[in-house]
């Protein structure tokens, strides 16, 4: 029997719906602190060039923390595996922007979707060059996969979070006072911060996920962007570090991996099967959208899609 996707995507979207405004939006950034928690929406893309959408699925929002799946992408394509002497790829049952691990381990992070390690992936991306070359190459690679030239960086967002960095800026200057940056911390911030800050909306995130259900192949247009072999660990890696120390959670829930951002973003990854994206601003206390989850869980029911099955 063949299921209804569409149909599964519209229950779990009225399924989630009642918990709209729930959780907490993201303060620490102040521009991200006036986002209406009310926004709910909903993208699927399946490797056909199916879409399916729910609410507010076409309105951009801050991608934040799922940036970090697609400079871990790119690092890997730059440098190889010489990445991993860099960060490591464990759970860190900590906190995103956790620094106690950083001491006792040498100024290696625990991996590349907690801030710490995501700020080195992303040292070790620009490679030697100019960080607005970086930060084009990140544009262009994310405005390929959503086919869409229109995704851009918010710059207030990224103004925002700079003048308020204090955290992430500890957590390069410890990891430089170990020998674990290879660029003077405001290069590698710089990018950082731009990154954390593009905008997309549900639509195009969905679609920039494609590559990784298909074994690092882009459906659209056909190029093979990462290694079979890589897209399967970044998939690997999604599932256990993507959300922090709220990974094991979601894994149990929606048995899928994700990767979620403090802007109320989630990609989550039906490796063979399809891309989804949800935003709802009203984060968990681990930073994960509250609503997008409990969607994300019924959807992933609904289809019977599980990377257990
Ligand atoms: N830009 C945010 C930060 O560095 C990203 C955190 C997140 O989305 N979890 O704090």
């Amino acid at each position: 029997m063949t299921v209804d996707l569409a149909r599964c995507l519209a229950e779990a979207y009225d399924i989630a719906l009642p918990h709209r405004g729930q959780g907490k939006v993201a303060d620490y950034i102040p521009a991200l602190a006036c986002v209406d928690p009310n926004h709910f929406g909903m993208a699927l893309a399946l490797p056909d060039g199916t879409m399916h959408v729910a609410g507010d699925a076409d309105t951009p929002f801050s991608i934040q923390s799922v940036s970090k799946v697609f400079t871990l992408a790119l690092a890997l394509r730059r440098v190889g595996s010489s990445l991993w002497d860099s960060v490591g790829r464990e759970p860190s049952g900590s906190a995103f922007n956790s620094i106690v691990q950083l001491e006792t381990e040498h100024g290696i992070p625990r991996n590349p979707l907690i801030n710490a390690g995501a700020i080195a992936t992303t040292d070790r991306l620009i490679d030697g060059r100019d960080g607005d070359a970086v930060i084009e190459e990140i544009l262009a690679f994310i405005r390929a996969r959503a086919g869409d030239e229109g995704v851009d960086i918010d710059l207030d967002v990224a103004f925002s979070e700079s003048e308020t960095g204090a955290r992430n800026r500890s957590l390069t200057h410890f990891m430089d006072a170990f020998g674990n940056l290879r660029h003077p911390v405001e290069t590698t911030l710089g990018v950082y911060f731009r990154q954390c800050a593009i905008a997309m909306s549900c639509t195009q995130l969905a679609k920039a996920g494609l590559f990784l259900t298909m074994d690092g192949r882009d459906p659209r247009t056909g190029e093979q962007l990462v290694e079979p072999h890589r897209a399967r660990r970044i998939n690997a890696i999604m599932m256990l570090c993507g959300h922090y120390d709220n990974s094991g959670e979601f894994a149990f829930r929606v048995g899928l991996p994700g990767k979620s951002g403090v802007g109320g973003g989630i990609l989550c990854i039906a490796p063979g099967q399809g891309s989804i994206a949800v935003w709802s601003p009203g984060l968990n206390e681990a930073g994960t959208s509250l609503v997008g989850a409990i969607a994300l869980e019924h959807f992933a029911y609904a289809a019977g899609w599980s990377v257990f099955d």
